[in-house]
């Protein structure tokens, strides 16, 4: 790949928590050895960005932002196999190293030695720079609020050239989140009743999961009137508002898709007992909720924790997408909003009015 040049790249980067983000010129070097270049297509703006740009989580400065996203694979280091120039790629916010225990085990997102570390390629290494030559990091790796971002290849999953990039870039994150969580870490058979507390695009990705699974009755719960109509068109049977929730009591299943430690706590007590309750929704750093330890332990329930819908990216982001393009999977009526790079201060600022809609840089 010595034939090619450094390129410059627009991205949005974080300067530290309660600033606002910046929109930078920046060098993009080529990819190296078992890297990949891809340009972007769209990129989701998802609460996980907000978390740190509000200080919530503890991450490291100088990083263009952005952890949900898609593009086309414009050039490759040596050695990779897996996609080639002109694959439409969906990015994993994990590029597991495929040789520890965890890998072992196909949970990827435990795995010890992960690329993308540090949110740079490695913890030394940054493809990006700025004009005075300092290195600039990636958001979990791939640092999708830029035009372009060198990769792990294990980062890159190639899927149906025929998803619509909006779409690729939501199965990135929400998608394989709220899907995940599904079929994956809670197991939900086909007839068990679910109920999904938080209408995100995690929670309505849970939502159509357990639709597709067969999943009966799905009961949506939220604060917003709006989210619970989308929740229908996304196969809930019935929706309630947050007030009502006692009346879900009861269910196979409690997924927790908001992250707020009151949610939490309801979903423990709306669990059926030998229920099992599942927690996806990722809080600010350092909360504890609580739980009647006496009843939980009489009642059998089960908590489990669903870090990225337990998914195997390479597995899970292709079927994923094969399951849109068929039909199964309205991941469609996710997409709300829309926008430009510059307009991503704006949208950060939606989020924060909690004003639930998704919104898509579009590149
Ligand atoms: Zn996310
Ligand atoms: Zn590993």
């Amino acid at each position: 790949m010595d034939d090619l040049q450094a390129v410059t790249v627009r991205g949005a980067v974080f300067n530290g928590p309660r600033q606002p983000v910046s929109i930078e010129e920046l060098a993009l070097d080529p990819p190296q050895r078992n890297e990949v270049l891809v340009r972007l297509a769209a990129a989701g703006v998802c609460h996980s960005d907000l978390h740190v740009v509000d200080g919530a989580w503890e991450r490291p400065a100088g990083v263009v932002l952005g952890h949900e996203g898609a593009g086309w694979v414009e050039a490759i280091g040596e050695g990779v196999t897996r996609v080639e120039p002109g694959d439409l790629a969906v990015l994993a916010w994990t590029a597991p190293c495929g040789r520890c225990v965890p890998c072992g085990r196909d949970e990827p997102w435990l795995c010890a030695n992960p690329d993308g570390g540090g949110h740079r390629l490695s913890p030394a290494v940054a493809r990006l720079h700025r004009a005075d030559g300092a290195p600039v990091g990636a958001y979990s790796g791939v640092g999708t609020f830029g035009e372009r971002q060198v990769v792990a290849e294990s980062a890159a999953i190639r899927v149906d050239a025929r998803t619509p990039p909006e779409i690729a870039a939501l199965i990135g994150c929400a998608v394989a989140t709220g899907v995940g969580a599904i079929r994956n870490t809670a197991r939900v058979d086909a007839g068990a009743s679910v109920v999904v507390v938080g209408l995100g695009g995690v929670g309505l990705s849970a939502v159509m999961g357990a639709a597709m699974v067969g999943a009966h009755p799905i009961t949506a719960i939220d604060t917003s009137p709006a989210k619970l109509e989308l929740a229908v068109r996304a196969g809930a049977h019935r929706t309630l508002l947050a007030g009502e929730a006692s009346q879900a009591t009861g269910a196979d299943h409690v997924l927790e898709c908001i992250g707020l430690v009151e949610t939490v706590e309801l979903a423990v007590e709306l669990v059926r007992p030998g229920g099992v309750v599942t927690l996806v929704g990722m809080t600010p750093q350092d909360q504890r909720a609580s739980f009647d330890v006496y009843r939980l332990v009489e009642d059998g329930k089960q908590i489990r924790g669903s870090n990225y819908g337990s998914s195997v990216p390479a597995r899970d982001f292709p079927q994923i997408a094969t399951e849109y393009l068929g039909g199964r999977l309205p991941l469609d009526l996710l997409v709300t909003d829309r926008i430009r790079l510059d307009e991503l201060d704006g949208a950060l600022d939606a989020m924060r009015r909690g004003d639930g809609a998704r919104r898509v840089i579009v590149y």
